[in-house]
């Protein structure tokens, strides 16, 4: 089965990639050579999950997912949340992004922050929603070259590193993600 992948964020497609078993081909924007802006107004991770998926299915025609991701911070009123892409400002920089939420955090007990994904795949007609959590803590500072976004700051809960520290498959072995995508993979496999 080949399902089209509506990101063009080549962190996310090997994450994805080293997860799906041999029977679902990931075929990627650039192997389509689709590189137009594909909406994303929602006000929810959700809505953005499925106004991407939706979208690249009816102007394709194939089966085709999409991940919304979101860092969600209860000290800061659950910022940076939807927003967690452009959260210092529409240059979309992890580095400037991470800062901003170091400095907010500054003065804040609560360290406390989720991961939260949602993959929404459209097949058949209709739209399936599959949702991943990791919970964890913002550490004091950036920590790590591996992974990509929000990575070098968040722990996750029983881990002594950032996702930022770990292989890509400890990052695989717990992550938001890979949890969503293992429920996909699980209902593509009951619908055959
Ligand atoms: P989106 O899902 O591409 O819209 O991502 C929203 C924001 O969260 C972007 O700033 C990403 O870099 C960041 N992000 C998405 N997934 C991850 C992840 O697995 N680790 C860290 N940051 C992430």
């Amino acid at each position: 089965m080949k399902l089209l992948f509506a990101s063009s964020n080549e962190h996310k497609i090997a994450e994805i990639k080293a997860i799906l078993p041999n029977g679902i081909q990931l075929i990627s924007l650039k192997e389509i050579h689709f590189y137009d802006e594909i909406p994303e107004t929602a006000d929810t991770i959700e809505g953005n999950a499925i106004q991407k998926a939706t979208f690249l299915a009816e102007k394709m025609n194939i089966p085709c997912f999409a991940d919304d991701t979101g860092l969600v911070i209860p000290g800061l009123n659950g910022e940076p949340g939807v927003f967690s892409a452009r959260y210092a400002g529409p240059q979309r920089n992890a580095d400037d992004n991470m800062n901003l939420v170091l400095e907010k955090l500054s003065d804040e007990h609560d360290r406390s922050a989720y991961f939260i994904t949602v993959i929404a795949l459209y097949i058949n007609h209709k739209v399936q929603v599959f949702e991943g959590k990791v919970e964890g803590k913002i550490g004091r500072d950036k920590r790590g070259s591996n992974g990509f976004g929000y990575d070098p700051i968040f722990r996750p809960d029983h881990s002594d590193k950032t996702f930022a520290e770990m292989s890509s498959e400890e990052k695989n072995g717990m992550s938001h993600r890979a949890q969503a995508l293992e429920k996909m993979i699980d209902y593509l496999k009951r619908i055959g």
